[in-house]
């Protein structure tokens, strides 16, 4: 029994014979309950009929809204006695149905229909009749499990034309008039949305059909279906000149006519000023909508760990000078590739605390690095099988090497980030002198801490960065006498210090720089990033 009201009757009467689907009358009775959505259509018409050709079966007859006033007003509006129903016309037979919807009873059954011409609603425009079933509902799943997605529960969205909008809109309108005449309120929120009702008739078909997923309101994993109408597109356009300022172009969008744009129009557009553009209710439309392909996406998974470069020449990311590519690879592209094809993600971002220079290696326990990996279709990856991606990674390149690579949040992926310029970072540089050196002309630079640089933007990122002048302290160094023009400088600095200019003064940008401080012409040949103290990712024990 579907749980419909006396208040109801005129409604159902009036939709029917407008041309409305079964399930959009249920949705303008405001019925909330899911249950009677899922039965098949057919049997929702005929209690709907049955419904509203017997004057005694009230079930709210004891409800205070169910007055004889009422029930007299809608004998006078044209009900009659189950024997002739008027809205007879609307009966779904499989195949057959009512076609032209003019708002007149007592319509024979079959006017102006062909034989085996098909109905469609003139509310949802199909969407609710045979787009949403066991037979739409077994084609989506299989869409979906051809895209061979690993999920644990699944979100249904689902994208209608705008025009529907303006459709409902003009149905609303249709009764709303015939219950103000009744004395009856009927509130345009509480219409059950087309969208809602095809979600609580699919759903549940969906998912069995997917062996039981559960299909929740915020999953990480969505399946998309939409529907579109061209052949009704143009019901939108009259909205434009009406209310122009609702559909400015927009660059990314393909046409004007959003729903967004759509429902603002029709909050601002007076009643009367609808009605003598657009028909109430709505034309038939010759068609149903169709369906696209359905779209599966899952939330994006988030790796992280910490590499090693151990290479001279390996860019961190892919170099392009002038759309050209320099160096045949990066550490992100050798790192990326293995869990790119292990998650199956269709793409991915990259970043990382700090980067070095193409020609700088980095050793010790490596850099922290967090991927996001978009769309991935491989969700569920054990410990084991990291630990195994892993070495996979590193059996892949000499150049790099990776640890502690693990699944990650993206709130965790944040702490890389976050005081970032406080963190410590530890260097060694092979640095060259002009003048000739002994052991005992660099010890004082042990002796050194905390200095503090006044570092303005070196020249060789210039291009790419403000002019700035920047304070970073180095906290301490160490020196290894090599031979008379030639010693290692150990250096742990603020991050964000720039290493190179602090060794050869970057023409004076940098000071105090060590040039200064040894009184000779010094130059680095070569750098080495020790250690990166982030304490993030955790450590992965062996
Ligand atoms: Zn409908």
């Amino acid at each position: 029994m579907l749980p419909l009201k006396e208040k109801d009757k005129p409604i159902i009467q009036k939709l029917l014979l407008a041309g409305c689907c079964a399930r959009c009358v249920l949705r303008f009775c405001c019925i909330s309950v899911h249950a009677p959505y899922r039965q098949p259509q057919e049997e929702i018409l005929k209690e709907l009929q049955a419904f509203i050709s017997d004057p005694t079966n009230s079930q709210d007859s004891a409800a205070p809204e169910s007055t004889c006033a009422e029930t007299e007003s809608l004998t006078a509006a044209g009900l009659e006695t189950h024997e002739d129903p008027p809205c007879k016309r609307a009966k779904l037979e499989p195949g057959a149905a009512p076609g032209q919807s003019e708002d007149k009873a007592a319509v024979p059954p079959t006017a102006g229909l062909k034989d085996g011409e098909s109905h469609v609603c003139v509310a949802c425009l199909g969407v609710l009749q045979e787009l949403c079933g066991s037979a739409q509902a077994v084609k989506i799943a299989e869409a979906v499990k051809s895209d061979n997605y690993e999920f644990d529960t699944m979100v249904l969205s689902v994208s209608l034309p705008a025009q529907l909008c303006v459709r409902e809109h003009s149905c609303w309108l249709h009764v709303k008039k015939e219950v103000r005449e009744k004395g009856m309120v009927l509130d345009k929120d509480d219409v059950v949305q087309v969208k809602e009702a095809f979600k609580w008739t699919m759903q549940g078909l969906v998912a069995k059909e997917l062996g039981g997923v559960a299909v929740v309101a915020k999953s990480s994993f969505e399946v998309g279906v939409e529907f579109i109408h061209p052949d009704t597109d143009r019901d939108c356009h009259f909205l434009a000149f009406i209310c122009p300022d609702c559909f400015k172009p927009t660059k990314n969008k393909q046409s004007v006519f959003t729903r967004m744009a759509v429902v603002k129009a029709l909050e601002k557009i007076p009643d009367s000023l609808f009605q003598r553009q657009y028909s109430c209710p709505p034309a038939a439309p010759g068609s149903s909508c169709s369906r696209q392909a359905v779209q599966c996406l899952h939330a994006s998974v988030f790796v992280a760990g910490r590499y090693n470069k151990f290479c001279r020449s390996l860019p961190q990311t892919p170099w392009l000078i002038d759309g050209e590519r320099r160096m045949e690879s990066s550490v992100e592209e050798l790192i990326a590739a293995p869990i790119l094809s292990s998650f199956r993600a269709d793409g991915f971002n990259f970043s990382s605390s700090g980067r070095e220079d193409v020609d700088v290696r980095t050793l010790g326990n490596g850099r922290p690095f967090a991927m996001e990996l978009l769309n991935p279709h491989r969700t569920r990856i054990s410990r084991v099988q990291m630990k195994q991606l892993q070495e996979a990674i590193n059996a892949s390149s000499d150049k790099i090497k990776v640890r502690d690579l693990q699944v990650v949040n993206r709130e965790a992926m944040s702490r890389m980030k976050e005081g970032e310029e406080e963190k410590t970072k530890s260097y060694t540089a092979l640095v060259w002198t002009q003048k000739t050196i002994k052991k005992e002309d660099i010890t004082f630079i042990d002796d050194i801490k905390d200095l503090t640089l006044d570092q303005k933007t070196p020249l060789r990122v210039l291009h790419r960065r403000a002019l700035a002048v920047r304070q970073r302290v180095i906290h301490n160094m160490n020196t290894r006498f090599l031979d008379s023009h030639h010693f290692y400088l150990g250096l742990k600095t603020q991050a964000g210090t720039y290493i190179k200019e602090f060794v050869h003064g970057d023409f004076g940008r940098t000071t105090p720089n060590l040039c200064q401080l040894l009184s000779t012409d010094t130059d680095i040949l070569e750098l080495d990033v020790e250690s990166v103290d982030v304490d993030w990712p955790p450590a992965i024990p062996e």
